[in-house]
């Protein structure tokens, strides 16, 4: 197994699993359990390949979180998503499940990504302090976002290419960018709230001088240039719709101005890594 097969998307995972970087070495993402038992599928056959989703059993904590995974549905639009877009022989699962603190990420050897019922709450209240209310977009934004980050870890492992730890993760965001960009403007109110929620979660991290200390161990790049990378493409992928995310204090005019020729160069290197796995264009 390789030994960068998956990471957490996002700050919770990063704190969760900072303290398990020594297993990180030996294992990647997370170590997760060979989760198997109690699981739920949906219609598809374990023989089909593709994206699945499955809900394990909520934790008494996660009830709520766990339902409002049902209700919206983040998991199952984003692995529709995938399956109309690439065609993965192997079935990857998509799991909600309660993870007592290891936070979502892909288990490259129980081919499963899964997403914590923990994060709808602290989600939520990381947008609600931020003066959203209720938040709900904004969570299952984070959430699909969350679930096409995990899928380029696993299209990076079935397609064998190979990155450096940093240029995984950044290859993965560029992934969870591509989809979001693929669709509709609601796929652009998503990518905004992602990169929404890593800017709020660098400046709580900021704040938190225990979690700087950390920040070296992290395999992903800092959060606020995660945000401003999101935005980038959000803007280079369509200035008109998204001006007033050029020259912001996380998107310098500077960089802004490339972001047409940056969006163009990821998405074309994406599409042309794809090509053996593409359904859709
Ligand atoms: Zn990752």
């Amino acid at each position: 197994m390789r030994i960068q097969g998956g990471y957490g998307r996002g700050p919770r995972p990063r704190r969760a699993w900072a303290g398990l970087s020594a297993m990180l070495l030996l294992g990647g993402c997370g170590l997760l359990r060979d989760g198997t038992g109690g699981s739920e599928t949906n219609a598809r056959s374990s023989a089909d390949g593709g994206f699945v989703v499955r809900y394990e059993q909520p934790s008494a904590a996660d009830l709520d979180g766990a339902s409002f995974l049902r209700g919206r549905k983040p998991m199952e639009g984003a692995s529709e998503t995938l399956n109309a877009f690439v065609g993965v022989a192997r079935q990857v699962g998509i799991v909600g499940r309660s993870c007592g603190g290891e936070g979502s990420g892909y288990d490259p050897e129980a081919r499963r990504i899964e997403v914590c019922y923990e994060e709808v709450a602290e989600e939520r209240e990381l947008f609600q302090s931020a003066g959203h209310h209720p938040a709900d977009d904004e969570v299952v934004a984070v959430l699909v976002e969350t679930v096409f980050h995990e899928a380029g870890h696993v299209l990076i492992d079935d397609l064998g290419l190979s990155f450096t730890d940093r240029g995984e993760e950044d290859a993965a965001d560029q992934f969870a960018a591509l989809m979001l960009l693929r669709g509709d403007v609601s796929g652009e109110r998503q990518l905004r709230a992602a990169a929404e929620e890593y800017e709020l979660s660098a400046a709580e991290d900021e704040m938190v001088e225990d979690e700087v200390a950390h920040e070296d161990d992290d395999e992903h790049s800092p959060d606020r240039l995660r945000a401003a990378n999101h935005l980038c493409y959000l803007y280079g992928s369509a200035p008109g719709r998204n001006a007033d995310v050029a020259d912001s204090s996380l998107l310098r005019g500077t960089r802004a101005a490339g972001c047409g020729k940056e969006w163009a160069l990821v998405r074309g290197n994406w599409m042309r890594n794809l090509a053996p796995l593409l359904r859709g264009r």
